[in-house]
């Protein structure tokens, strides 16, 4: 009987936060970063091989925990310094070095396997002590050696990832998304994460489907199973039955069908039905998305973030790098213009091994970071000035609080601009100046920051985890992170008026502005540029050009009386109806 039985495996459907539209269907790749896996390499060992790995390994991590020494010193207290000092102690102990080289010569192992084999064995020793201190000590070693199993295995790690995977995993930084970004991933899932944390802006910039929030989904999937990631409705269903698969095949292709249809907006200006010109740009994330631009959306960039170039690489670009980087992007987007943001690091964009602040995203970040690292700031500044002689560059600074951060920041402008006259380099002497609306403390006197500045970029991601005082990568309070909340809807409506007032630039670059119900809003409330990933920049122009100016600024007035985020919500869901239908 048992040749006639066939096994059905159960379907089994997650349910996380909907984090980058789109859907597919494949096999998952299950990453784990906390602990980086040792993947055995195919055939003999070749010691001299290992040993050199060894030793790059053991140097990398060092030059790492210098640097991070070097920042922890200007910023944290004596204890917390020991710390390192402990760690860097730990990778100068010869004793460990000769015993592993030792061991790969006569053992013929892996470095990984035995260094990994007597950490472990000099872990077991410190446990069996009576002292709390020196038991304590085993958390520290273990920071160490994923420090150096991951440096040992790092570039293998990654190019083992799958291609055409689906990632899952605990969580995922913005490094690590960049990282797999050129591994032609399917999609991502993850157990913790917010819909606007940075992990989601890089893939839905990807154009990949994302789940974030998912609490368990990394314990759920194996590398085995087969799954499909809905990332409208922020599902991921394990083994699906073949009528479930037939199913999401089709809505794959309705969605292509949909997408096909938004080429019809590619050339039309992007003005609404009642004839009011709406600038349109998008947030560029990574080069390739340049020829997107020029193919499909032939317009300028609100926002690059330059981080992006810090978080691939580990370390803070060169002047030169930068300044071929920035010169590619305003050369080949010229006579169109491009707001490049100075370094937004700090937050969740920071690498693992630099986190150690209680709570990042109150703390060292953005331009207070810049503030403090002069040398690194005039660089950034000088490559800027140096790549506005080949196009239309605006500079634009974030996680402003203060007019004391302004005032600092347009003395480094003037001092880098007299060293380049001084030695005769070209730039544009009248580049604009503009500041990210981000912390509540500029809404507050939003007409002191405007005579400052030539324009005013919104930030609504962080604006809205900072005026409601939650966090925008945590699963837990995303009910609360809502930037269609009466509250932020109020302070975005200050900025506006403001800007008007002062008759300075204002635009919205952070995710509202792609989201249609919210820019059909935010062109109600009167602001005329949208900046959006450039994977909305066609729904949204389409979105535009089917509305009437006049009826949105009505939406938007009824909008701001309200008390809820809710009646927020229904009401524009029930405008933008009328204008669209959804089509899933
Ligand atoms: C924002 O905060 O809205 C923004 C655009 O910046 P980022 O998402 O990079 O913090
Ligand atoms: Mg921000």
């Amino acid at each position: 009987m048992l040749n006639n039985m066939t096994i059905t495996i159960k379907e089994e459907i997650y349910k996380g936060l909907p984090a980058s539209k789109g859907i597919s269907i494949g096999k998952p790749f299950v990453y784990k970063s906390e602990s980086p896996a040792y993947i055995p390499t195919d055939g003999d060992i070749d010691i001299e091989k290992e040993i050199i790995d060894y030793e790059q390994a053991i140097e990398q991590s060092k030059k790492e925990l210098h640097k991070i020494y070097k920042l922890a010193k200007e910023k944290l207290d004596e204890k917390s310094l020991l710390i390192f000092e402990a760690h860097l102690q730990f990778l100068d102990d010869d004793v460990l070095h000769t015993q592993v080289r030792k061991r790969i010569s006569q053992e013929k192992k892996s470095a990984y396997v035995v260094f990994d084999a007597e950490i472990k064995y000099i872990e077991q020793q410190l446990l069996l002590s009576n002292d709390d201190y020196i038991r304590e000590r085993v958390a520290d070693i273990e920071d160490v050696k994923h420090r150096v199993l991951r440096n040992m295995i790092k570039k293998k790690l990654f190019s083992k990832i799958d291609e055409n995977s689906i990632v899952i995993a605990r969580n995922l930084t913005p490094a690590d998304t960049i990282l797999f970004s050129n591994r032609n991933l399917l999609g991502f899932a993850t157990d913790i994460g917010g819909t606007n944390s940075h992990v989601a802006i890089i893939a839905r910039s990807l154009n990949v489907p994302a789940v974030v929030g998912m609490n368990d989904i990394s314990i759920h999937i194996s590398q085995d199973d087969y799954i499909i990631i809905d990332g409208y409705k922020g599902l991921v269903i394990k083994n699906p039955s073949g009528r479930t698969v037939t199913k999401y095949k089709n809505l794959i292709l309705k969605y292509e069908e949909y997408e096909k249809t938004l080429s019809e907006v590619e050339k039309v200006p992007s003005r609404t039905k009642d004839g009011k010109d709406i600038k349109l740009t998008v947030n560029l994330e990574f080069n390739k998305e340049i020829d997107y631009i020029l193919t499909h959306a032939g317009c300028g960039v609100g926002l690059y973030r330059t981080e992006h170039m810090f978080l691939e690489s580990g370390e803070f670009p060169t002047e030169e790098e930068q300044y071929k980087q920035y010169r590619l992007i305003a050369d080949r987007l010229y006579p169109e213009d491009a707001i490049i943001r100075t370094f937004d690091i700090g937050g969740d964009k920071i690498l693992p091994e630099s986190q150690k602040e209680a709570n990042p995203f109150l703390g060292w970040r953005g331009i207070r970071i810049c503030l403090d690292k002069p040398d690194i700031f005039r660089a950034q500044l000088r490559a800027l000035l140096r790549a506005s002689n080949f196009g239309n560059i605006k500079i634009m600074f974030p996680m402003i609080t203060t007019i004391d951060e302004v005032r600092k920041i347009k003395v480094y402008v003037d001092e880098m601009k007299h060293e380049l006259r001084e030695k005769n380099i070209p730039f544009n002497q009248n580049i604009e100046l503009g500041i990210m609306v981000e912390v509540p403390s500029v809404v507050f006197m939003p007409d002191l920051f405007a005579r400052e500045v030539d324009f005013f970029s919104i930030g609504t991601n962080d604006l809205t985890q900072y005026i409601l005082a939650a966090d925008r990568d945590s699963s837990f309070v995303s009910e609360l992170y809502q930037w269609l909340d009466p509250a932020v809807l109020r302070a975005i409506d200050i900025i506006i008026k403001s800007a008007e007032r002062n008759k300075i630039g204002l635009n919205v670059c952070g995710e509202m502005a792609g989201d249609p119900l919210s820019s059909l809003l935010l062109i109600g409330m009167g602001v005329n540029e949208l900046s959006v990933e450039t994977t909305s920049f066609l729904r949204t122009k389409r979105l535009i050009t089917l509305l009437k100016y006049d009826e949105a600024k009505k939406v938007a007035a009824k909008a701001l009386t309200m008390n809820s985020v809710s009646e927020v919500k229904e009401l524009l869901e029930r405008s933008y109806n009328k204008i669209i239908k959804k089509i899933y």
